[in-house]
């Protein structure tokens, strides 16, 4: 094969891991980073690049036509549902992510839960609205507990979980009359709130074929035992031991497989990483959502797990004989633990030094930088998710610890972590429990 030169677009603890499996790879020659972050710049083969913008989709591919690049990674869900596939489709440049009309899965909450109604895929009972007035008429009509979307693209916002009536039309209200987030509240998704445990699977396909890691379980809320807001994600960890091997069969069978046939019998297969947020509740495993693209912090807890070459992986995704190459894994386990800017996901200051070491070699801990920069040649934060520590070792217990050491490694003043990251491994819900006895 030719030797792989990759477009790597975005900047996130994500695009971090990624450029950091890749760069592993005998396959891969060399990976431009559009514009990439203060940690893919120390992956070796990897050039960071600004001059053009991670959205100037046109630009992009003069500059992946300049550089003779064969392979195009688009890390965030942006740009997918922008259709950043076209654009490299259009020129011959191969590229490992859905087409536009997949994207629709992750970019519009109505038409996923619609496409789930029609391939009998397992999810929470739900209605759709454009309107206002109905969607308050509905709210008003319902007892049971609910949880709404806005159905487009808001940045891991636009989920609300109201706990009483007045809250839940207050949320009505905020995206759809206020348009607290965007056009993307043009339309909402009013779902039945569901009990369990969450999992997030990622699974590579071809459109036909569908490869999957090991489940994986983030944490959502900011502080320990899952307390106050929602954020992009505070940890991470894999496998979890809150699904059994049936579960897992039965997730493939019931949704994710008949979810890749669906695409593709509706004309528009799915190439890339499905990224499926599944809820494990007492009537069995319910999809939450799909995401079109790689996970974060999911990322960077199930690179480091994975024993196959990822380039090889994702050629044969694009290419279309993901049937002949397995993905295998390595044994034990994998922790994150991310660490933000003091004040995330309110408001929270950018630019703070940071001092941060690198794990000696061979210690199966890596830091994977999400919102940093090298400015003069100092490192700082520039986000809210700043910096994250992983960890692999043989079992999950030890795993958190050595992730836990990680952590040690950076310093900058005001950082925040969760203390308790896996801890629901030691403590599924009933739900969950109940669900395993089920399956
Ligand atoms: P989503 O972006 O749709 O996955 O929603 C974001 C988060 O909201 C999920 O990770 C869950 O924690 C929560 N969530 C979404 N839908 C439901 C539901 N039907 N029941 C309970 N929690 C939910």
């Amino acid at each position: 094969m030719e030797p792989i030169r990759v477009l790597l677009v975005g900047n996130g603890g994500r695009e971090h891991a990624l450029a950091w499996k890749l760069s592993q790879s005998l396959l891969v020659e060399s990976i431009l980073a559009v514009p990439g972050n203060g940690g893919t710049s120390t992956c070796p083969k990897v050039t960071n690049y600004s001059t053009v913008k991670a959205d100037d989709y046109p630009g992009l591919v003069a500059l992946a036509q300049e550089k003779s690049i064969n392979l195009v990674v688009p890390g965030p869900e942006a740009p997918l549902v922008d259709g950043i596939e076209g654009y490299f489709r259009a020129v011959g440049i191969r590229c490992f992510g859905p087409s536009k009309l997949a994207a629709r899965m992750e970019g519009s909450k109505t038409f996923s839960k619609d496409f789930m109604k029609r391939h009998n895929i397992p999810t929470a009972a739900y209605e759709n609205f454009s309107d206002y007035e109905d969607a308050k008429k509905y709210l008003d009509s319902i007892d049971h507990n609910v949880v709404i979307k806005a159905s487009g693209l808001a940045a891991g916002k636009g989920v609300i979980i109201p706990t009483t009536k007045e809250e839940a039309h207050a949320a009505l209200k905020e995206i759809m009359l206020d348009k607290e987030f965007g056009s993307a509240g043009d339309e909402v998704v009013i779902e039945e709130f569901l009990e369990g445990d969450e999992l997030s699977i990622l699974s590579f396909s071809d459109g036909y074929t569908i490869r999957s890691l090991p489940p994986a379980q983030d944490h959502k809320r900011i502080f320990d035992g899952d307390q106050g807001p929602n954020t992009g994600g505070m940890g991470c960890y894999a496998p979890t031991n809150i699904v059994t091997k049936q579960l897992l069969e039965e997730v493939e069978r019931t949704i994710l497989q008949p979810t890749i046939d669906g695409m593709r019998n509706e004309a528009f297969p799915f190439v890339g990483t499905l990224f499926t947020g599944l809820m494990i509740t007492r009537n069995g495993p319910k999809v939450l959502e799909y995401n079109v693209r790689f996970g974060d912090p999911e990322t960077q807890t199930l690179l480091p797990l994975m024993e196959t070459d990822l380039a090889k992986v994702m050629i044969a995704c694009t290419d279309h004989y993901l049937s002949a190459v397995s993905v295998d894994v390595k044994p034990g386990a994998s922790v994150t633990v991310v660490v933000a800017a003091g004040g995330y996901p309110g408001s929270y200051p950018k630019g703070t030094p940071m001092d941060v070491q690198t794990p000696p070699e061979g210690s199966n801990t890596n830091i994977f930088h999400a919102g940093t920069t090298i400015k003069d040649g100092q490192l700082q934060s520039s986000g809210g998710r700043v910096i994250a520590a992983q960890a692999t070792a043989g079992n999950l217990e030890l795993a958190v610890k050595k992730a836990y050491s990680g952590v040690e490694y950076i310093k900058f003043d005001k950082m925040f972590y969760r203390k308790d990251i896996a801890h629901r491994a030691f403590k599924p819900t009933a739900a969950t429990r109940e669900a395993l006895t089920y399956a």
